[in-house]
């Protein structure tokens, strides 16, 4: 579906971020390279990774972003980021926690970072919507697939049908619009000249939360977290 955001897995999630943010010309983050560029596509290889063979760097397109370090999947945080802004719904951390699969404070976490993220986004102009690649928000049931389902994406189908069910279950009607700008602001919310002592503090207080979350009995709560 063109011009659609999809974000029932990781893959769709990065590939629309990319026509999002790239439309069609990706361009290296670290020395502005448009044409010496590769995705990565090996087994162990992230999604979403490009390498630049002019300065030989890897970079993804959450790169410079507040998503940019996270070690949260681009699907939770667009799921998380659809719960908050277009149902028109004010959403508990225990629900979002819920939907997401995630902990209560990992879905803290999301929605801290989501709204100060809006705040510390600079005005945009206000014809973005008109000109951007994605219009609306594809919300359809998790695609079909011949092979079995792998561990990973069983858990992602499930979360994405609570998220299905959660937005269908929402009282007012759904604005992707309100969404779309939200995603737009968000990535524009943080750019090259971030301080990099803060930018620290914030990895380190999100590893921590997770370090918290994935050992010991609290392990069950963030399923399918990377
Ligand atoms: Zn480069």
């Amino acid at each position: 579906m063109p011009n659609a955001v999809r974000m029932h897995d990781e893959q769709a999630a990065f590939l629309s971020l990319e026509a999002l943010v790239w439309r069609g010309a990706p361009v290296c983050p670290h020395c502005g390279e448009s044409s010496r560029l590769g995705r990565l596509s090996g087994l162990s290889t992230p999604i979403g990774m490009w390498k630049c063979y002019a300065c030989r760097k890897p970079f993804t397109v959450r790169h410079g972003t507040i998503f940019q370090n996270s070690h949260v999947p681009m699907h939770v945080w667009l799921q998380a980021l659809y719960l908050l802004t277009a149902t028109g719904e004010r959403v508990s951390s225990q629900r979002l926690g819920q939907i997401l699969g995630v902990s209560v404070r990992t879905a803290w976490h999301l929605k801290t970072k989501i709204s100060a993220g809006l705040e510390s986004a600079k005005e945009l102009p206000g014809s973005w919507l008109g000109e951007s690649a994605m219009k609306r928000v594809l919300r359809e049931p998790f695609p079909d697939s011949p092979a079995p389902l792998q561990p990973g994406q069983a858990v992602c189908k499930a979360r994405y049908e609570r998220f299905l069910a959660a937005t269908a279950g929402a009282a007012q009607h759904l604005d992707d619009t309100i969404f779309l700008a939200a995603l737009n602001k968000l990535l524009r919310s943080r750019g090259a000249g971030a301080d990099p002592a803060s930018e620290m503090l914030e990895q380190q207080l999100e590893l921590s939360l997770f370090d918290e979350s994935a050992g010991g009995e609290g392990g069950a709560d963030d399923e399918g977290l990377r």
